[in-house]
């Protein structure tokens, strides 16, 4: 399929059902209208943790700039060993890390070595100290059958020249340490994303307030800023907007000028969705979709005026589940990441039986066990409704039941994605 040009196009293709669309047409069709962010901010190597990298690095030196010591023991020529017994040698000095030995190996010489002293001219091999012994000036060693037998090479971790790091590259513990080890302090990365969300329902009720009759407490909100949070986003809270016309276009308008991203929950259901898109159409461009997921089947994608707008489901775990279906994706890429790695998923035995009726895919909360025999198992978390949100707080696991799937029987083989860290 061709980049659609506006949201317009994209609704009058041949093969465009709004009314059930699988989890990956969601995707992609939101994957084909994003844009990353292409602002740069310079930071400190430590600031830019968890940031995206907005350049490539090439290596300014080699890493180890020198051939050195992987162990603490003898360096040697190898051509000094005896392959059928001990060698004797004579010490000639020490070579430590960051002390280098400033003389040459001769022949039937050798120099005691510690890990990481560069590698002293004339040997080119290290015996550890465990098959040495020595006495007084002199040291027998045991040979090895391989010529640099206990070096590091120069260059071995990162060649000079030679790209160490990609654009788009997300900077995690190892990527700012790697930058370290090379010397660099200072980065280029993408400007952070800045995402908007409010909560739409005469229902809710801020924290701090008694319930009246028929009133729940918001916790979509909640949710919603602590998943931005996690994905380094700077965050927007809109707080509650009334199914109110005026005020919910007055929220849509604010949204559009000060963020890249507007995320609501609720009101776009069947019944609340008619009003939403009367007002989306006056301000910008919206598709309303019935994806073929559970939960989760109500989602919105659009765009008000430059802000992308993600309007997801009123139900809690519908939230979450859309949340890491679409919009994680979304705002990664957005940030900059030109690889978006999936969610992990591997295949495990389910123990519990699994309703289902084939038609959506589910994502069901599953919980992971580790089985005496060292594999792995998953349960389902027990009640799978879509507002049960204590169902996202036990799990660690979404079991993923493909949209032809029906009931499984228990031992039966499941896909799982995994949430640690994210939720
Ligand atoms: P809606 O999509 O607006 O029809 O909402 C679907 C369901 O989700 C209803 O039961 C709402 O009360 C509930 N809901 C909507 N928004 C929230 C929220 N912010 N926090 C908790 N529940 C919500
Ligand atoms: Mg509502």
């Amino acid at each position: 399929m061709d980049t659609p040009k506006s949201l317009r196009d994209l609704s009058a293709a041949d093969d465009y059902d709004p009314n059930s669309m699988p989890v990956e047409t969601a995707r992609s069709h939101i994957r084909s209208f994003l844009e990353p962010v292409t602002a740069v901010e310079r930071l400190n190597i430590r600031a830019a943790l968890g940031r995206v990298l907005a350049h490539e690095v090439i290596s300014p030196v080699n890493v180890p700039q020198h051939d050195n010591s992987a162990m603490d023991g003898y360096a040697v020529r190898f051509d000094d060993l005896k392959q059928d017994g001990e060698a004797t040698l004579k010490v000639i000095g020490t070579a430590f890390a960051g002390k280098p030995f400033a003389g040459n190996v001769g022949p039937g010489q050798a120099v005691r070595i510690m890990t990481g002293a560069v590698i002293p001219q004339g040997s080119d091999t290290v015996i550890q100290q465990e098959r040495a012994k020595t006495s007084g000036a002199k040291v027998a060693v045991a040979p090895v059958t391989k010529k640099g037998t206990n070096t590091r090479n120069a260059g071995e971790d990162l060649r000079q020249g030679e790209p160490a790091l990609k654009r788009g590259q997300p900077l995690r513990p190892a990527e700012i340490g790697l930058l370290a080890s090379l010397g660099i302090g200072e980065i280029s990365v993408y400007r952070k994303l800045r995402v908007a969300f409010f909560s739409t329902g005469d229902e809710l009720v801020p924290l701090g307030s008694p319930l009246g009759a028929g009133q729940i407490y918001d916790s979509n909100r909640y949710t919603i800023y602590g998943m931005l949070t996690r994905l380094g986003c700077d965050v927007l809270d809109m707080g509650v907007i009334r199914d109110d016309p005026e005020a919910v276009q007055r929220a849509f308008d604010e949204a559009a000028q000060s963020a890249d991203v507007l995320i609501t929950s609720g009101g776009v259901s069947v019944g609340e969705a008619d009003y939403v898109k009367q007002i989306l159409d006056r301000v910008g461009e919206v598709l309303f979709w019935k994806i073929a997921m559970k939960p989760g089947r109500p989602l919105a994608y659009g765009r008000i005026g430059r802000a992308h707008f993600f309007g997801l489901p009123g139900n809690p775990v519908a939230v979450m589940v859309t949340f890491y279906q679409f919009v994680r994706d979304a705002l990664l890429y957005l940030q900059g990441q030109v690889t978006v790695a999936p969610l992990p998923s591997l295949k495990v035995t389910c123990t519990s039986a699994i309703k289902k009726a084939p038609g959506r895919t589910e994502f069901q909360r599953g919980i992971l066990t580790r089985a005496t025999d060292g594999q792995w198992t998953v349960r389902a978390t027990g009640d799978q409704g879509s507002g049960i949100l204590s169902s996202m707080s036990q799990a660690d696991c979404f079991i993923v039941l493909p949209t032809e799937a029906g009931n499984l029987p228990a031992g039966a083989v499941v896909e799982v994605q995994l949430l640690e860290g994210l939720i």
